[in-house]
């Protein structure tokens, strides 16, 4: 049986693809890179915009297009809030309405009983390796309790949900034969625990996960996937700034920088609650690679509001930035909103934020140009710094792939370089 599959969205789909494809592997299936010599594909889908669900059905006329012998299943996010949509489309043989690879290799090598459930299991299944480069990926968590007004997430995964410690353990173990540094994902990892703790007992959280893993998975660094700033508590900021093992790089969703717009948003913390938590965080830390999710042209936002967000941005000391014009999103709270902002408008703003964003990163590579630096040798011959910095490699960087290297840092017409 030979598979192919195709991707949509964030880190936690991907790694779902890696679960789905071991899964098949484990059945004697061999994934292909082309779709022409696929018996099967699998589209494992995305819903964070109306486009992500257009893109997924694009995917599969194009599949259906390329090979017109193949058959085609649908999974993801998309197909867990459309699953009939999917269902009823030319060559679909078969939607899993999520990410269950058990269920998925039900549908396509059906050698095991399917499991029946509410949601699909956390589960126990570990993954090997990450065959997508040189850094492995573990979700840790899945689905979300908070309650956005512009997200489907949430509606496509369900409640917060929290992988066992000892599995996470074992997975990472495994995972660090063949990385040198492994990525915490999730949809919404700074909850990591809630769901595993019983009343006032809170055995469970983020940080104590992160150090039960520095303490027994050596030889590996840690990094955290996007988490909110003010659900980072100050046990987390301690093992940030004393272990070396997590790497000094957050990328905290800060959305909006206006209080109006937070609330539209339904977002669970203000401003200033956002900005304080960023601010104790990098005074901690001697340097930081900080990111950050910003929507712009969100429904109602004033000239003012944007000034706020702006100011934010230029305040705070970010690395880079992810700026998103506002999609409509629909069966959302905030499509329902009134005073939707022109789409030009919305263009103009966010080209403000990325402009300014660009600037901050430059002062930052500059400042860290001459410094010291822990690079993950990937391929195409440039690397990863702790600090989340793209480095262009100087020497023989392909005989060190996958290695995690002590280097000086060094800027050549404002790109970063190293010699390894
Ligand atoms: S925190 Fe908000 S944006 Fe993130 S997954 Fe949950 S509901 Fe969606």
């Amino acid at each position: 049986m030979k598979v192919h599959f195709v991707t949509f969205g964030c880190k936690a789909n991907q790694y779902d693809t890696e679960k789905f494809r071991q899964e098949l592997e484990a059945r004697g299936a061999l994934v292909v890179d082309d779709v022409r010599q696929a018996d099967t594909v699998v589209i494992n889908t995305c819903t964070v915009t109306n486009q992500a669900d257009v893109e997924a059905r694009k995917a599969i006329r194009r599949a259906r297009r390329d090979n017109p012998a193949v058959q085609i299943v649908v999974a993801g996010c998309s197909a867990a809030l459309y699953p009939s949509d999917y269902a009823a489309m030319e060559a679909v043989v078969g939607v899993v309405r999520g990410h269950d690879p058990l269920e998925l290799a039900a549908l396509i090598a059906p050698q095991s009983p399917l499991l029946e459930h509410d949601e699909e299991p956390i589960g126990a299944v570990l993954l090997a390796r990450d065959e997508r480069g040189t850094r492995g990926w573990m979700k840790i968590q899945d689905g979300c309790d908070r309650h956005c007004s512009f997200c489907a997430t949430r509606l496509a995964r369900g409640a917060s949900r929290s992988r066992l410690p000892a599995d996470l353990v074992a997975e990472a173990i495994g995972l660090a034969q063949h990385h040198a540094e492994i990525v915490l994902t999730g949809i919404h990892i700074g909850h990591y625990g809630v769901d595993l703790n019983h009343g006032k007992q809170k055995d469970f959280s983020l940080s104590r996960l992160v150090e039960t893993l520095i303490a027994q998975v050596p030889n590996v660094r840690f990094r955290l996937g996007s988490v909110e700033a003010t659900e980072i508590d100050d046990h987390l900021i301690e093992i940030l700034a004393d272990t070396g093992r997590l790497v000094p790089h957050l990328h905290v969703p800060m959305q909006a920088g206006s209080d109006n717009v937070l609330r539209a948003m339904r977002r669970w913390h203000t401003r200033e609650q956002y900005r304080r938590r960023v601010l104790e965080i990098s005074e901690r830390l001697p340097y930081l690679g900080l990111g950050a999710d910003v929507i712009v042209g969100f429904p109602g936002e004033s000239d003012d509001d944007h000034a706020q967000t702006r100011a934010l941005v230029d305040e705070l000391p970010y690395t880079y930035l992810h700026v998103f014009p506002y999609s409509v999103r629909d069966n959302t709270v905030a499509a329902a909103l009134p005073n939707h902002i022109p789409r030009q408008i919305a263009t103009t703003r966010s080209s403000e934020l990325r402009e300014l964003a660009l600037e901050k990163g430059l002062r930052y590579r500059r400042a860290r140009a001459g410094q010291g630096a822990e690079i993950v040798v990937e391929a195409g011959g440039f690397g990863l710094t702790e600090d989340y910095l793209r480095v262009r490699l100087l020497g023989d960087p392909n005989s060190r792939l996958g290695q995690r290297l002590f280097t000086a840092l060094a800027i050549e017409n404002d790109e970063l370089v190293a010699y390894v």
